[in-house]
């Protein structure tokens, strides 16, 4: 134990099915009965129940306030890269919040794009891909031009987001802990007229990535769950992000035994 936490504040995200509606109202129950607060607006711990994309959802719900919100999830499924507990353990995660005695508060930062005056941000990954026709951008790091790419589109990943859309890719696994970003091509068309990297690119996260094309029509600019079209935008600009996700981990977490998950 690191330190203890005792969460006044709790707010629930669930997916929607009858398993996690169900596990929801016990979890919402037990906790009220314990004399916590159920507080929708301005929580201290959000208990996510479902699965990765559950919260996802709910980092996405609580961008303002990530400074002083914890998550904490239960998986109404297999286990979860992002989720502590199995629907089998939930007493035992009622249990942990209640006595507050935490393991661990692991930091999981966020990936940062601006686009046409507005900043979006995602926990997993930005993807570029344009799925109607061939897109071509010219990459730069740090202002300076790293590759002219044409296929379907790059994808920008996190660590946290290095087990989703990246691994499908074929982008690598990246340890938990390490800060860096890791850029992936989807579907790169590599001829005697175009050539990109063609495998994937590990950066540092201090780096500033700008992605620039004549035309962007068709595409979109996807960030975990959600996207905007890039219809009429010139320029992408990506980076970390400041802003980070603050997971609260009453127990010993194994990375290790989440990746075995994924073959
Ligand atoms: P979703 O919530 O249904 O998730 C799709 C799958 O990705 C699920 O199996 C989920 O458990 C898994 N996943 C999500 N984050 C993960 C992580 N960090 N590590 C390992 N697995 C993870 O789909 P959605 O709401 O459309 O998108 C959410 C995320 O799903 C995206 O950020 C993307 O990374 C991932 N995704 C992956 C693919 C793919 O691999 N081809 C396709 C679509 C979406």
């Amino acid at each position: 134990m690191i330190k203890e936490i005792h969460i006044k504040k709790f707010s629930i995200v669930s997916k929607h099915d009858q398993n996690s509606e169900r596990m929801e109202a016990k979890v919402k129950t037990t906790l009220l009965e314990n004399g916590l607060i159920y507080d929708k607006a301005n929580p201290e711990l959000v208990i996510c129940i479902g699965g990765d994309g559950t919260l996802l959802y709910a980092v996405h719900h609580y961008l303002e306030q990530l400074e002083s919100v914890y998550f904490v999830a239960i998986h109404t499924g297999n286990l979860g890269f992002f989720t502590d507990y199995r629907e089998a353990n939930v007493d035992a995660c009622i249990q942990d919040i209640l006595k507050g005695e935490v393991y661990e508060i692991f930091n999981s930062s966020l990936l940062e794009a601006r686009v046409n005056n507005e900043t979006l941000y995602a926990l997993n990954e930005v993807r570029i891909e344009n799925i109607t026709r061939t897109q071509l951008v010219d990459i730069f790091v740090d202002g300076e031009l790293f590759e002219k790419f044409k296929g379907n589109g790059i994808c920008l990943s996190t660590q946290a987001g290095s087990t989703a859309y990246n691994r499908s890719l074929k982008g690598a696994v990246v340890d938990s802990g390490l800060s860096l970003m890791q850029l992936t091509e989807i579907a790169g068309i590599h001829d005697s007229n175009h050539r990109s990297l063609g495998v994937p690119y590990i950066l540092k996260d201090d780096r500033d990535i700008k992605i620039t094309s004549d035309d962007f029509e068709g595409a979109f600019l996807c960030y975990d769950h959600k996207q905007i079209s890039l219809d009429h935008t010139k320029e992408i600009n990506c980076m970390m992000s400041d802003k980070k996700v603050r997971f609260i981990r009453y127990r010993k977490y194994s990375y290790l035994e989440r990746v075995k998950t994924l073959y």
